[in-house]
């Protein structure tokens, strides 16, 4: 028997007393789109017993305390972007929106700082820093659609982090509503700020189980003069990822990004976008990016990689320089996701994640399992963070043979990722998909620690439950 309470019509009629009833739905075709993310196999699809779309954080308090005393289970929902099933809500209960929280609030000159509620668009975020003349770092292949809230909460990664980091780095302050309906500020424009526990961070990558977040503070930088982006493409696919741990130690440059594509990421983001891509019959592609405040130091940069690139098996080096073409290489490589479906409409995105110097081997790994279980495993990903997305393809297997192959080569493909002192998720999260891998792996007193920390922080476990580990 479930621990938690259904949703009546009484309860129904409070929240629409809370939020007005324009924002509550309970129409099964319109609550349709809240019961999935972007994790496309159906065992991760659940249906919400309702949907609420507050627009204050006191609504959002009210409707945490209305959930506490009646024992029912609230799921936040960012832009339903992620690809580990954070915001599907397995239990049921409420499906808690963030969408019309979607205000900047300020951009702050003289701090650096840009103050957003979550259901902005991480895109926006970056273009309204931009408009100010200035730069926001974080950048997940997902900027367009994903909310900054949703980044927050899985601790997005993305294309810029080999050298700005995660988008923990840029979060300075945070308001959040507990639980139990008390609202928390923390931080703010403060570039140091030691004051008791970091509980930041600890919101930061939290998943939406410990508070939903609707407030945040967002360090800003100079927005970079000049920038250009390498594509080298490679014979083999060994050589280009091998060139990965050079690029980062050998040049003496912190590029912006280095990214990986294999041959079936190049071919299938081809005929995704219907556009010829060079050397699309290459075995692999490395995307790479420098920045800088002159023209003269970005060109010497790349003018290094890529004499890098040519000494270990790089075809050709093609420079981008200009937003056109610069926009024509990433498009290729952040539509991957998106067409590889069009192979296979069901496929398994992993997100494992080990040290840069690590990637070869690990790649060596992954054809290996490919090969032994009869699955083809695209990989693309952020090489240069030691950041892969290795993607199952079902294809047209049925679902007992797609079932048995993928926890196979998944136990395999952990295994090796943990002998080579990696971890199970770079960026995407735990959410309810890696849960059991999650039990298997991790540290057991670390995973006590954490156990303890949503324990103290919600009793009732009403905060998006069934995600990151069982209780
Ligand atoms: C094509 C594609 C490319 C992608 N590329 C990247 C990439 O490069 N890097 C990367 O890191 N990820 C990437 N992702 C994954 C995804 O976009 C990110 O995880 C993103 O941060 C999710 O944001 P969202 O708003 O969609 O969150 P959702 O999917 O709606 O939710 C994700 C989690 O956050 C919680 N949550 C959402 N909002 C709040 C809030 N305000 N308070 C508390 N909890 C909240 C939810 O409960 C859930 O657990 C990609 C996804 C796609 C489909």
């Amino acid at each position: 028997m479930s621990r938690y309470s259904r949703i009546t019509e009484d309860i129904t009629r409070e929240l629409r007393s809370i939020v007005g009833p324009s924002s509550v739905v309970t129409d099964e075709e319109k609550m349709l789109p809240y019961a999935h993310d972007e994790v496309s196999e159906d065992a991760y699809v659940k249906m919400p017993e309702v949907v609420v779309r507050p627009g204050t954080k006191e609504e959002i308090a009210s409707i945490m305390k209305l959930a506490n005393r009646e024992k029912i289970p609230v799921t936040p929902r960012g832009a339903g972007t992620g690809l580990s099933a954070g915001c599907v809500p397995v239990f049921g209960g409420i499906v808690l929106s963030l969408e019309r929280l979607n205000r900047v609030l300020e951009i702050d000159k003289e701090n650096l700082f840009i103050i957003a509620e979550p259901g902005v668009t991480t895109g926006e975020v970056q273009r309204r820093a931009e408009d100010a003349g200035l730069f926001y770092a974080g950048d997940p292949c997902s900027a367009e659609s994903s909310h900054i809230g949703g980044n927050i909460a899985e601790n997005a990664g993305g294309n810029r982090a080999v050298k700005y980091g995660t988008t923990s780095r840029h979060v300075y302050g945070l308001e959040v509503v507990l639980p139990n309906g008390e609202i928390m500020t923390l931080g703010g424009k403060c570039v140091k700020d030691v004051t008791g526990y970091d509980l930041i961070h600890l919101i930061v990558g939290s998943e939406g189980t410990l508070g939903v977040v609707t407030k945040i503070w967002l360090k800003l930088l100079p927005l970079p003069k000049c920038r250009a982006d390498l594509l080298v493409p490679f014979e083999e696919m060994q050589k280009a990822i091998e060139v990965v741990p050079k690029v980062m130690t050998m040049g003496g440059i912190v590029p912006t990004s280095v990214e990986f594509m294999d041959s079936m990421s190049i071919k299938s983001a081809e005929l995704y976008l219907n556009q010829v891509l060079p050397h699309s019959d290459a075995g692999a592609y490395i995307i790479i990016e420098v920045e800088g405040s002159s023209e003269t130091q970005v060109e010497e940069d790349y003018e290094t990689i890529g004499e890098l690139c040519l000494e270990n098996g790089g075809i050709e080096v093609y420079v981008a320089d200009n937003l056109s073409t610069q926009e024509r290489i990433w498009k290729a490589r952040k539509c991957v996701a998106e067409a590889l479906r069009v192979v296979s409409p069901v496929y398994c995105m992993e997100d494992i994640t080990v040290p840069t110097s690590e990637i070869p081997k690990m790649l060596k790994e992954i054809t290996a399992i490919s090969e032994k279980h009869g699955v083809k495993i695209p990989c693309f990903g952020h090489a240069g963070d030691g950041n892969i997305h290795a993607t199952l393809l079902r294809e047209d297997m049925d679902e007992d043979t797609w079932g048995n192959i993928k926890e196979q080569a998944l136990e395999e493909m952990y295994a090796a990722t943990y002998m080579l002192g990696g971890n199970l998720s770079g960026e995407h999260g735990i959410g309810a998909k890696r849960l059991h891998s999650l039990e298997k792996l991790m540290d057991p007193v670390a995973l006590d620690v954490m156990r303890s920390i949503k324990q103290t922080v919600d009793p009732n476990l009403v905060l998006n439950p069934g995600k990151i580990f069982d209780l």
